[in-house]
């Protein structure tokens, strides 16, 4: 049962919004508004959420900075414009929810969002390859939607950063917190300091649970275990170009395991292009036996799955790859929060501290749902309606 699965029927079963809603009544409680005139804000990340988070903070005239690690924003989001004649999302890929979740992230009425997106037809075919066999059927009812020669990433260039680039700082890693005065320290690993009234911390689970920040004082013990008890599963895509199209639009090998996905898809699909790509995605346990290796390793493993699953020689028609391995990415370190997480765990995951650090990314929401941008985009927008008061 997948993550959606779980919640849509803990949903039919009332358990969960019950929950949702004692927390950000609590959250709500214990929150000083931030004062427009004499405050400021730090984020660290920017990502979907630290990106989010600063465009709500500017629309809500409050100041902010966002220190960033990495030489760029984006985060997960990131994809490449020079594999193909189309971009390629090399992280998130799929929208999971309604097309209005754009207009959500925007947020200005006077901002009309033209993000063309694409629905899969119940007749496009997918495979299954089991005990030897491929065997071919229609999709079927399928709700996500594919970004038409665009992604998350695009999205967000378009429509949020222009807003906060000026606000961001590149290459700023930041190592200690501390926020025993009334203001919070922030140092970076070269020894940069900053300072604010309240914090936004986005980085993903990896860099907290591998204690690359120091906290003075420490993170209170409830969160911290919910910090080291959940997983964040490792995760790669790899993108294949071939000459021949010989691939359904999906397919996958072996039954879903309850601990990850692996599936292959027509990632040319609904593109304007005649180029053939074929993309690979997974994370959890499937995915380990592709993260373990690189280069033509990957490539001529990959080859000679796909040569048995087709049962001919699909390899003749390879042209190129590339491959994006989310362990290896150093300021990452995974894919995303597991779908079969605990909920209690993830609600005291987004839990602020001392009324000064709040949290916001794909595994910081209230345990309604996790894992992708868009929760990562909410759980930042309502964490900034919270600051705001
Ligand atoms: C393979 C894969 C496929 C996916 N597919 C989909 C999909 O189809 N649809 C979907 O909606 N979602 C998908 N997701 C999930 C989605 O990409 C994430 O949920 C979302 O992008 C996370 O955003 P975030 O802001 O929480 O974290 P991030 O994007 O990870 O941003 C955190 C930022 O913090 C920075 N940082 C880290 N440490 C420090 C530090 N010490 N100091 C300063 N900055 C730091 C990082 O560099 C990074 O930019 C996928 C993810 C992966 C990996």
């Amino acid at each position: 049962m997948t993550k959606r699965d779980f919640i849509k029927m803990a949903g039919m079963l009332g358990i969960g919004l019950p929950l949702q809603t004692t927390l950000v009544s609590c959250r709500k409680e214990t929150i000083t508004p931030v004062d427009p005139n004499s405050e400021s804000v730090l984020i660290i990340g920017a990502g979907a959420a630290g990106l989010t988070a600063g465009y709500h903070l500017a629309q809500q005239g409050i100041n902010f900075q966002i220190l960033e690690a990495s030489s760029t924003y984006g985060g997960r989001m990131k994809r490449t414009n020079t594999f193909a004649d189309f971009p390629i999302p090399l992280g998130a890929e799929w929208l999971h929810v309604s097309e209005s979740v754009f207009s959500e992230i925007v947020n200005d009425n006077s901002v009309q969002v033209n993000q063309e997106m694409i629905p899969y037809s119940p007749q496009d075919s997918y495979g299954m390859f089991q005990n030897g066999v491929l065997e071919i059927d229609t999709l079927g009812s399928y709700s996500d939607l594919k970004f038409k020669n665009s992604t998350w990433f695009d999205f967000y260039d378009q429509y949020i950063v222009p807003t906060v680039l000026p606000n961001i700082k590149f290459n700023t890693v930041v190592s200690s917190i501390n926020y025993e005065g009334s203001s919070i320290e922030i140092q970076t690993t070269d020894g940069q300091n900053f300072s604010g009234d309240k914090l936004v911390l986005t980085v993903p689970l990896k860099i907290l649970q591998d204690s690359d920040i120091d906290f003075t004082p420490a993170l209170p013990t409830g969160k911290m275990n919910a910090i080291n008890d959940v997983v964040m599963w490792p995760g790669i895509k790899v993108f294949i170009e071939f000459s021949e199209k010989f691939y359904p639009t999906f397919f996958r090998l072996g039954n879903t395991s309850n601990n990850g996905n692996l599936e292959y898809y027509d990632a040319s699909y609904g593109q304007n292009t005649t180029r053939h790509i074929l993309g690979l995605f997974t994370v959890g346990d499937p995915s380990e036996r592709y993260i373990s290796r690189t280069g033509e390793d990957l490539k001529n493993y990959i080859l000679n799955e796909l040569n048995e699953v087709f049962s001919s020689d699909v390899s003749q028609y390879y042209i190129q790859h590339i491959e994006q391995n989310w362990v290896n990415e150093p300021f990452i370190r995974g894919a995303y929060l597991r779908d079969n997480e605990n909920w209690n765990r993830v609600q005291t995951l987004s839990d602020p501290v001392d009324d000064k650090i709040f949290f916001a990314g794909e595994a910081y929401t209230q345990g309604n749902d996790w894992g992708s941008v868009h929760d990562a985009a909410r759980s930042a927008k309502s964490t900034v309606e919270a600051l705001v008061g």
